[in-house]
């Protein structure tokens, strides 16, 4: 018998890790998976060995109470801190980062969860009344209620691997949902960069839209820099050689005079598919309960950004225990 306060979340990035603290703590039994070896999912940090750079997120501000609720605890906790309050001029708004880096949210919320790391689920199935996930190991897990945070079509994917059909105005509304890709490049330097303090460009451009120098930022104890490229250079490179990528985009930074391509030392080179999204969905979250209670969530859904995902979460969390009753 699956119990029925049981939740399976697929995401161990802010959304996920967020609903799964607030369903716990209103007694519910909750399993967390993510394919990452680490969580936080685009909230990532990577190590350069020696040095470190976060390549997904490079901050988050807060505008909700109830997210500068959770941030400061954290910041009272040293899980958080303040980066800067601007880029260039500043507007005096904070600017916070994780610490020791980005990721430190994610871990922090996972060690009083259950969540399964590594763990790629290939398909998603409703079955004698709860819903069923297997992984590409075949490992099942089986909960009463699902909760789906990864970006949208990963979750359809998911969904149409395991037979499930969603109602249809739902689906519409889920497939209007879109993302644009960013190509991340993490690089050790063997001197400092040139990036103007507070360690950041925000550049908002193309090729190059951003430019952070994690050692001024704090997080690296060597000269690291992160590059993200703009959406319409990324897709024009989609499936280019990553190397011939980076080398690209670390040409255009010394262009600038950001960086000195001969101090370049180490280079990787990341692609999000879905980095962020350019097509939201006007609320916080989308339920359905055909075939079983379905809860969807995440950075597509109102707002964007680490704080629009941590809501949606909250909210599809509130939503699986509105409606808990009537499993
Ligand atoms: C390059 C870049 C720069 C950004 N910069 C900023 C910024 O400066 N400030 C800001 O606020 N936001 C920024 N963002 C956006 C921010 O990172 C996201 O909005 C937020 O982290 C999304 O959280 P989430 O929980 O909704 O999704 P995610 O963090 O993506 O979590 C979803 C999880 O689902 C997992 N998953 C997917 N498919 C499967 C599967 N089949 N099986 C198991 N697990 C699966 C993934 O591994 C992932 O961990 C940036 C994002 C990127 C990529």
């Amino acid at each position: 018998m699956t119990n029925k306060k049981s939740s399976l979340i697929v995401g161990a990035g802010i959304a996920g890790l967020l609903a799964a603290t607030h369903l716990k703590e209103n007694g519910f039994e909750v399993t967390v998976v993510d394919k990452g070896r680490g969580v936080g999912g685009r909230m990532a940090s990577r190590r350069l060995n020696p040095g470190r750079a976060d390549h997904g997120a490079q901050f988050f501000t807060v505008r909700s109470p109830i997210f500068q609720d959770y941030v400061n605890k954290w910041l009272d906790q040293k899980i958080v801190v303040e980066w800067t309050r601007g880029f260039g001029s500043g507007d005096g708004h904070p600017r916070y980062r994780g610490a020791p880096a980005m990721t430190a949210v994610a871990k922090h919320l996972a060690q009083s969860l259950t969540v399964h790391k590594a763990t790629r689920l290939t398909k998603i199935s409703w079955a004698d009344n709860h819903w069923v996930a297997q992984t590409t190991e075949g490992q099942p897990f089986s909960a009463a209620a699902l909760l789906l945070t990864a970006p949208i079509p990963q979750s359809l994917t998911l969904l149409s691997a395991g037979g499930v059909y969603l109602p249809e105005q739902a689906m519409r509304a889920l497939k209007r949902i879109k993302y644009d890709p960013c190509f991340a490049v993490m690089a050790r330097l063997t001197q400092p960069s040139t990036i103007p303090a507070p360690g950041a460009v925000q550049v908002r451009s193309e090729p190059i839209a951003w430019i952070a120098d994690n050692q001024q930022k704090g997080i690296s104890d060597k000269p690291t820099v992160t590059i993200h490229a703009g959406p319409h250079f990324t897709r024009q490179h989609l499936d280019e050689d990553r190397s011939k990528v980076g080398r690209l985009l670390l040409e255009e930074a010394a262009a600038q005079n950001w960086l000195d391509l001969s101090a370049v030392d180490t280079v990787q080179v990341h692609r999000w598919l879905y980095a962020q999204p350019a097509v939201l969905h006007p609320e916080r979250t989308l339920f359905v309960n055909s075939p079983g209670p379905l809860a969807f969530a995440g950075d597509a859904f109102l707002e964007s950004r680490v704080e629009g995902a941590a809501l949606s979460g909250l909210a599809a969390a509130e939503k699986l225990l509105q409606v808990n009753d009537s499993f």
